[in-house]
């Protein structure tokens, strides 16, 4: 447990951004600290000693419960984890200090835990992440949840009532107990580094292909999606269109106004096409100041009227300089269809001529490019071979 606790801090320290890391690693902690106060004898006096460990174990689990929520981006029940908390250790200490009962203190505690791992697992199977390690994870919950309604089941059947010593241990309830919450914990613990693991590494992909100031695909992260949607489909069952966009007169913003300014105005522009694209589009920021939307279901002329309408919201976007808010940018662009199965740098050097003309036209302008029309000659030929 304390090796498990120490690795999640490990992978806290490394990971900050990710505080439910840290929270795993402290729970793993608490519940090493609740096993050594549970079986050895450190001069505590049984009753303290049991609720000690036991107000670590309720802890630890609510811990590890919102930690594994949260990593889910799922709200985390607080109240509910709260209030199942609360209630558990009032009905275990009743049973504990003042109506003794060994087998109602065995239920208390171990209704409270299965029903915070209950709670787990619903919040789970809310989440929009379906990887395998999340179901893993979310499954791994009801079968704690299973776990701790079965034990008290067993420690009724094995008479533990009659055990007036209640060792640690001895019994057959306690040695099943202790084994299966430490293959429990170890089980989880091992699916959670999993998880950890499979985050950063979820996040370096990501990074290597987002733009990290207008949070758009880069030019990588756009063709590593692109390409392999072209290969999909053709043209002719299905229309794709792209568009290229780019500010004009950019560099005037960077030294009229700052950088900063300039950064923003990226921005402004990014969210704008973002909204406009759709949610089918894949839209990249390609270079400093240059966009590309590639749309499917767009013919040429729904790509032109889109364009057209971000041309002409262009200067209304406003951007912060020190002075106040500025508007009035311009922008061109460039679009064209795809034709037939054409590769994607193909299309794309095309809807970049049409940019430079619109550039060379006086900006603030939409020019379009059309592929070269295909003859019957072209098409026998490249059926041909
Ligand atoms: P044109 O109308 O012909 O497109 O002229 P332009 O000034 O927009 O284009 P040019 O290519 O001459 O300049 C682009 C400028 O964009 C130069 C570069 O310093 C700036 N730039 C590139 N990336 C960033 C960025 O991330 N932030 C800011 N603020 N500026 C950037
Ligand atoms: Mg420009
Ligand atoms: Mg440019």
């Amino acid at each position: 447990m304390t090796l498990l606790g120490t690795a999640f801090m490990v992978f806290a320290i490394f990971q900050r951004r990710r505080r439910h890391i840290f929270v795993l690693g402290g729970c793993y902690l608490i519940t090493a600290l609740g096993f050594t106060i549970q079986s050895f004898e450190l001069g505590l006096g049984f009753t303290t000693k049991k609720f000690v460990a036991n107000l670590l174990f309720v802890i630890a689990l609510s811990l590890l419960s919102g930690a594994v929520i949260a990593r889910q981006m799922v709200p985390v029940p607080y109240a509910a984890l709260g209030i199942t908390a609360v209630v558990t250790l009032a009905v275990f200490s009743w049973f504990l200090l003042i109506d003794v009962d060994f087998l109602m203190r065995v239920l208390a505690i171990n209704f409270g835990l299965g029903t915070m791992c209950l709670i787990a697992g619903i919040f789970l199977l809310q989440s929009r992440r379906r990887a395998l390690i999340d179901r893993s994870l979310a499954w791994l919950a009801f079968l704690g949840f299973a776990d701790f309604m079965i034990r008290p089941l067993v420690a009724a059947w094995v008479g533990v009532g009659s055990d007036p010593l209640d060792r640690p241990l001895t019994s057959s309830y306690w040695l099943m107990t202790n084994l299966s919450a430490i293959v429990f914990c170890l089980l989880i613990a091992l699916t959670l580094l999993s998880a950890v693991a499979i985050d950063a590494m979820r996040e370096l992909t990501t990074e290597s292909r987002t733009d990290p100031l207008s949070g758009l695909l880069n030019r990588r992260g756009f063709e590593e999606q692109a390409v392999p949607y072209l290969s999909t489909t053709d043209a002719d069952t299905m229309p794709i269109s792209l568009i290229l966009a780019d500010l004009d007169h950019f560099k005037e913003v960077n030294d009229l106004y700052g950088h900063e300014a300039g950064d923003r105005l990226i921005t402004g522009f990014a969210r704008l096409i973002g909204d406009r694209g759709g949610p089918q589009a894949i839209i990249a920021r390609t270079g400093g100041e240059e966009f590309a939307l590639l749309l499917p279901n767009y013919d040429l002329g729904s790509a032109c009227l889109l364009a057209e309408s971000i041309r002409r919201d262009t200067p209304i976007l406003q951007h912060e300089v020190a002075a106040g808010v500025v508007t009035g940018r311009t922008c061109s662009l460039g679009v064209t269809a795809r034709s037939g199965r054409e590769e994607l740098w193909t299309f794309f050097h095309r809807a970049d001529d049409a940019l430079m003309q619109a550039k060379r036209n006086g900006r603030n302008s939409v020019r379009t490019a059309f592929a070269r029309p295909t003859t019957r000659l072209a098409i026998a030929r490249q059926a041909a071979g």
